[in-house]
């Protein structure tokens, strides 16, 4: 076992730290008050190669692999979740290509996405589930040489900057199927993005699919093969929101180190108190097992290896982690951390979304749990 990084990783995270603390930390408040979706950060992020970092070269990526994906994501997400977000989000339709895509899908899908010309998304939500895939509405109906789409996506993220769209729709006699939809198609609706309380500046938007017609060689894999290629998808997005955790925790430790640093109690700084002490520790301590989850989960997929539990494990982990580790930094920073002009607000609320969106904290001990008595898994 060797948990020490490559000269070449230790050099992509420098990097993208560099970058992450120049050009997406500035921007973090302004994006979470303005709930607008950051474009230019999105193509920064193209156009330096952080949507193909886990893919070879021969389909557009940079061959970083997914531990290199990783180690980027961590640091952009440690400036801005949701610039991080964004990044995240992008490789799952690239994801559903690379494992089931022909050669003329990749060429055609992941090369532009992993190279930052495309920007791509998934929908799978829609107004009556979030988790039962059983549960999708939206119909595709054959017509000529391809489908027409018909139904309404809810919780779309990034949906008025998305290009393609990983979309997930039942047809008649054929269970649910994947296709990947040009979102400037005719009858594809963009609604005004949810306010959610964090996560902002995401565009997370409701979808109307009236009549979208999308070519047969849109459909991914084997007719009915969607759930399988959801379940895949997903193992890589719990991977990169556990990764999210760990991040937004990270930044909420090193803030409170600076405050207990600098703020005085009974004549000397808090940091010297034993609760501020305590307080710490236990936000250390957890954020260090969070990220070894993390970074083990993304060297078994490079192994080739399944990470069905392991991406779950480390999802449930690390959001509980996130979650935790904001409250007592909200407590270490007192009143002023209540208020909007403390980045540790923002953090707060950004911590609550990992353990909701690609998969509330049910459903990923309802797969552990699967797994430990060897029942078949969900979403
Ligand atoms: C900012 C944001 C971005 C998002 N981006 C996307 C996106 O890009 N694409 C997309 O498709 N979706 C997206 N989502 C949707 C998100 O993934 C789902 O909303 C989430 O999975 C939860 O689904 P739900 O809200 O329908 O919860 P529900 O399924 O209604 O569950 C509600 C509650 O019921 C309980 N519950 C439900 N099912 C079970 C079960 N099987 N076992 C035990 N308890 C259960 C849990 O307590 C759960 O919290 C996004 C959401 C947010 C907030």
């Amino acid at each position: 076992m060797d948990f020490a990084l490559s000269d070449q990783e230790k050099m992509l995270q420098a990097v993208a730290k560099e970058f992450a603390v120049k050009s997406v930390q500035p921007r973090a408040a302004e994006v979470d008050r303005s709930g607008e979706f950051p474009v230019d950060l999105a193509r920064e992020m193209g156009r330096r190669g952080y949507y193909g970092l886990p893919y070879p070269s021969r389909y557009g990526g940079s061959g970083a692999a997914y531990l290199g994906h990783v180690l980027v994501l961590e640091q952009v997400c440690q400036a801005s979740m949701t610039a991080g977000a964004i990044m995240a989000i992008n490789t799952v339709p690239e994801e559903a290509v690379f494992i089931f895509g022909n050669e003329e899908q990749k060429e055609a899908f992941l090369v532009p996405l992993a190279q930052g010309r495309l920007l791509g998304g998934i929908a799978f939500t829609e107004a009556e589930t979030g988790s039962d895939p059983k549960a999708i509405t939206t119909l595709a109906r054959k017509s000529g040489s391809g489908y027409v789409i018909t139904g309404e996506k809810h919780f779309v993220a990034m949906a008025p900057a998305l290009n393609l769209v990983l979309l997930f729709a039942r047809r008649e006699g054929a269970g649910l199927n994947a296709f990947i939809v040009d979102t400037s198609s005719p009858g594809f609706i963009v609604r005004a993005p949810y306010d959610t309380m964090g996560l902002r500046g995401l565009g997370t938007s409701v979808v109307e699919l009236d009549g979208v017609y999308v070519p047969q060689e849109n459909l991914l894999g084997k007719g009915g093969q969607g759930f399988d290629i959801l379940l895949r998808v997903m193992n890589l997005a719990r991977m990169s929101v556990a990764v999210e955790g760990i991040a937004v925790a990270q930044s909420a430790l090193e803030l409170s180190l600076e405050y207990a640093r600098q703020r005085k109690a009974l004549g000397k700084p808090i940091a010297e108190m034993p609760s501020i002490q305590w307080h710490l520790a236990e936000m250390a301590a957890r954020i260090e097992a969070g990220r070894w989850l993390a970074y083990r989960t993304a060297f078994l997929r490079d192994q080739g290896q399944d990470i069905g539990y392991e991406s779950s494990v480390a999802k449930l982990f690390a959001s509980q982690t996130a979650v935790e580790v904001t409250r007592m930094a909200m407590q270490v920073h007192g009143s002023y951390g209540t208020t909007r002009a403390m980045p540790v607000e923002r953090l707060y609320r950004d911590a609550k979304m990992t353990e909701i969106y690609v998969g509330v904290s049910e459903i990923q001990r309802s797969i552990i749990a699967g797994h430990l008595l060897g029942k078949r898994r969900s979403k």
